[in-house]
């Protein structure tokens, strides 16, 4: 497809059918945060004497996150908090560690179910079965942990390395949610970032998890890796489609040498263009589209029958760290080296590196490096951004229900920088919404950035990655 041309898909049922001129995209492509929270973590501070934990006693329902950091090799485009290691006695001590952690929350925490857990890495499955086994077990005496469909655990599966046997275990322990990294079938881009990963090796793993009972299935793919093109992609999304996971995620590659060791082993000159990534984005979503797959929003595709899909279509979608989700809990409580946790009050982070993890949990028994208090404007906005980013609108009467003023004033700058992404055809003003169109999803990060009063009192947004 021309890049020149406009590009539309009216064809399909759940298709992308706004138009979509690479000047579009262009113009929006630039760093802008992903709102997995508000404020996003690269704004958290000393919390000086703020505890947003104190309200853990008050929630209904909670989510559990475990990140577990270790993998076996790396790979050059990786931008996670990981450890490459072979030594399994690292993992063993940081179980230990974990479960000391998990302690604290003992008192800390209501004796509520936990609504969605949810492992991830670094490569969860680096932890023998019978570790895994031992955290399930050690969490399950802090935490009310159940199994069921009406719960969501989900693992981060790195299929070069999962073992058939350990699916067996997964699902014993209660997990109904299998997530693989994918990023590109393509034997030339694999070298380039040193993931070679067999396609048949996915297929059995996914035909062995769905005989197993898992839920649903997802696959995250990456487009603008060293050595892809348009043509690559669309071999993988062939190979891809012919697996039929219940989701996709399709990630953008953002290349920040600077800020990623791992990815000074990449060469610059086998990046695509900007211009043949928005090709590549288009391309893969219009197939990815015409094969059924709904588009959520945020790089997210889901099969229609997907959980996930049928929240998105009845407004039921929520949002968190991992992305979206079907079971929003009151609060999440993270645990591990770099763990985010989040409560009605504010957000807390561990310390990144894992000596400084194991220290602080040693001496104290937690490692909250950092975090946030959150103001009532913070909540307001928060609020406001996943209406958005879940629910793609939001509602000028609960709005004005929210602020003392009228939410035209209290907006005034925020309505200003929206107004052109309403030229743009981006969001549309109704006489009582605001509305995400078609197009605009496309652009949820830059529609919720107009609201961010933290990135526009920032000097720099040089932190966030690209949107294209
Ligand atoms: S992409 Fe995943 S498996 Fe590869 S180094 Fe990063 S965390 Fe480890």
């Amino acid at each position: 497809m021309g890049l020149n041309q406009e590009v539309g898909d009216a064809g399909a049922a759940q298709s992308i059918n706004a138009s979509l001129s690479p000047e579009l995209l262009g113009r929006y492509a630039g760093p802008c945060p992903r709102y997995t929270s508000y404020p996003t973590a690269d704004r958290f501070t000393a919390l000086a004497g703020a505890e947003p934990w104190s309200s853990l006693q008050q929630v209904d329902s909670l989510s559990l996150y475990v990140h577990i950091p270790f993998c076996r090799s790396l790979c050059y485009f990786c931008a996670c908090n990981k450890v490459i290691t072979r030594q399994y006695g690292l993992a063993s001590s940081y179980l230990s560690n974990l479960l000391q952690e998990a302690q604290w929350y003992r008192d800390r925490v209501a004796a509520v179910p936990v609504v969605q857990l949810h492992l991830g890495g670094g490569t969860p499955t680096f932890f023998s079965d019978s570790d895994l086994e031992r955290l399930l077990a050690g969490l399950g005496e802090i935490f009310d942990l159940r199994a069921g469909s009406d719960v969501e655990y989900s693992i981060e599966a790195d299929p070069r390395t999962l073992e058939l046997e350990t699916l067996g275990t997964l699902q014993r322990l209660g997990f109904n949610r299998l997530s693989m990294g994918i990023q590109d079938f393509n034997p030339a881009v694999q070298q380039a970032i040193n993931r070679i990963c067999n396609p048949e090796q996915v297929r059995t793993l996914t035909e062995r998890a769905r005989e197993r009972g898992f839920e649903s299935i997802s696959y995250d793919l990456i487009y603008g890796l060293p050595g892809q093109n348009v043509d690559s992609l669309e071999r993988t999304i062939d190979t891809v489609l012919a697996l039929a996971p219940d989701r996709i995620a399709l990630y953008h590659y953002a290349h920040l040498p600077d800020r990623f060791k791992a990815q000074r082993l990449i060469s610059c000159d086998l990046i695509p263009s900007p211009m043949e990534k928005i090709a590549m984005q288009l391309t893969a979503a219009r197939r990815l589209t015409d094969a059924g797959y709904q588009f959520l929003g945020m790089d997210h595709f889901a099969r229609p029958e997907d959980g996930l899909a049928v929240a998105a279509r009845e407004g039921r979608l929520a949002r968190n760290f991992q992305g979206y989700t079907l079971m929003p809990a009151d609060a999440l409580v993270g645990l591990g080296a770099s763990a985010i946790s989040y409560s009605r009050d504010g957000y807390w982070q561990n310390a990144h590196r894992l000596k400084e993890y194991a220290a602080a949990i040693s001496a104290r028994g937690q490692a909250i490096h950092r975090g946030w208090q959150l103001s009532a404007d913070d909540r307001l906005r928060r609020w406001l951004i996943m209406e958005l980013m879940c629910h793609l609108r939001v509602s000028k009467g609960e709005l004005s229900q929210r602020t003392a003023v009228p939410f035209t004033q209290y907006f005034r700058a925020d309505l200003a920088r929206l107004q052109p992404l309403i030229a743009d055809g981006l969001v549309e003003e109704t006489q009582t919404d605001f509305v995400v169109t078609e197009r605009g999803r496309w652009f949820l990060r830059n529609i919720a950035a107009s609201f961010d009063t933290h990135l526009h009192g920032a000097c720099s947004d040089a932190r966030y990655s690209r949107v294209l």
